[in-house]
């Protein structure tokens, strides 16, 4: 969701490389019971339990899949809470007080090399699956789905392309953990039996592509490659980050792996490594805190089920004359406005950001036509707009509303600084 008090275009401020902070000690932790993916739960712990990092406290039930709900820290459980997740609805939570010795549960082991070479796809699926690991990069997919294709796969593509202005949290995971990222996609490619990987990331990250190809060297024996792709939005779009990377179009619509391909982002392959070399599930993650209302912009390693209050305040809070802050959870162009800052950090926010509140005035539409032009996926947001307007949803089926990805790019470029995107992504909720 685009930020409502922000015209989309001031959003041209380029990622530059952040100062990083490991903050990985918070007093108390907030596990999410619930997401919008998984209203039901089952838990297993109490007041006053001790647990273990890495324990099982109980288990989220979704529509179509069960996920564990792991401790993040050792520590003692306490209350029931309910707060904020990054994709702005309310969540409930159970807190831990850390006992800041990381007490791990026995179950956190590792497998030799030896043993993960001989694990099937089968064995690599549930290692996932029981891991409750999700797409990473903010889609929060259950992993252990794209793991488990039957598909025939020849390329594994990871992106690492992080495309939405101001985020670095995939940047610093590649500089700070490249053996762990090749390893995760020597892994993937061992599941699926996928003849090549490889590793998308922009042209002008140079420095991300000499630790990438530093690293390429030690994996010599794989056909991993690095595809170096042009520096636009929304080259991290999954069809565009295959069509770049491999050549090989796939239509809207149908899944990528039909066309012999499976792509993950950066952090979710990391993940994967974690959890199959380490039996860990995904307990800290690097989030960007960023943008003009905070005062000081950092990469934050943090644990999962932090605070994004105690994120602010190590950032040295918001900046003076700030107003009245608008926080985004995700990138700019298709994060969450979030209401307030009691939002905690799951596996899948990516990002802090923290803007002035600059109100714009929406002006008429003038009929430019540059939302058509710009859209990715061909379909006309304006056409979508006015027939929301008419709540005629009869036309905004005809119109293909549905294809929309959110990329936010109708608005982005909207002469009359209309939030288009909003429309039409109320026009995709009214057909369902
Ligand atoms: S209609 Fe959807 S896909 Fe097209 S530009 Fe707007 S947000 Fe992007
Ligand atoms: S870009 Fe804005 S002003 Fe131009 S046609 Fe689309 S909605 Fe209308």
């Amino acid at each position: 969701m685009i930020a409502k008090t922000k015209r989309v275009s001031d959003y041209k401020q380029l990622n530059k490389e952040l100062p990083t902070l490991r903050y990985v000690d918070p007093e108390y932790v907030y596990i999410n019971l619930t997401t919008n993916r998984c209203e039901e739960y089952r838990l297993d712990v109490k007041k006053g339990d001790y647990v273990k990092l890495g324990q099982i406290l109980g288990e989220r039930d979704g529509c179509f899949f069960k996920q564990p709900i792991y401790a993040t820290v050792s520590g003692h459980i306490e209350d029931k809470v309910t707060k904020i997740d990054g994709t702005g609805i309310e969540v409930e939570c159970i807190t831990i007080r850390n006992d800041f010795q990381d007490t791990y549960d026995e179950t956190i082991t590792d497998r030799p090399e030896n043993v993960i070479e001989h694990l099937t796809q089968k064995e690599m699926v549930d290692i996932v699956k029981e891991k409750a690991l999700v797409g990473l990069g903010g889609s929060g997919f259950p992993t252990y789905i794209k793991l488990a294709t039957e598909e025939k796969i020849d390329t594994v593509v990871i992106n690492a392309i992080e495309c939405e202005p101001y985020l670095s949290s995939d940047y610093r995971l590649i500089k700070d953990q490249p053996d762990e990222i090749f390893n995760g996609l020597k892994y993937i490619m061992q599941a699926v039996n996928a003849k090549q990987g490889i590793i998308a990331v922009k042209k002008t990250k140079k420095e991300l592509i000499e630790v990438l190809e530093n690293e390429q060297k030690r994996f010599q024996d794989l056909n991993i490659k690095i595809a170096k792709l042009g520096d636009y939005y929304p080259q991290g779009w999954e069809i565009e980050t295959f069509k770049n990377a491999t050549g090989i179009k796939v239509p809207i619509g149908d899944l990528p792996m039909k066309h012999g391909l499976l792509g993950f982002n950066v952090s979710t392959t990391e993940s994967i490594y974690e959890a199959i070399k380490h039996n860990l599930p995904v307990t800290k993650r690097f989030v960007t805190v960023n943008g003009d209302g905070v005062k000081f912009p950092q990469s934050i390693r943090t644990r999962v089920g932090t605070s994004v209050k105690d994120l602010i305040k190590l950032s040295d809070g918001f900046v003076e004359d700030a107003g009245n802050i608008e926080i985004v959870i995700g990138g700019p162009m298709m994060g969450s406005s979030v209401k307030n800052d009691d939002v905690i950090i799951t596996p899948t926010t990516t990002s802090v950001l923290v803007f002035k509140s600059v109100d714009y005035k929406e002006e008429p539409c003038v009929r430019c036509g540059s939302c058509v032009y710009s859209c990715p996926v061909d379909i006309t947001p304006v056409s979508i707009m006015n027939a929301v307007k008419r709540n005629d949803k009869e036309a905004i089926k005809d119109l293909s509303a549905n294809k929309c990805i959110e990329c936010g790019l109708c608005a982005y470029v909207c002469t009359s600084k209309i939030h288009v995107t909003d429309y039409v992504r109320k026009g995709k909720s009214l057909i369902g």
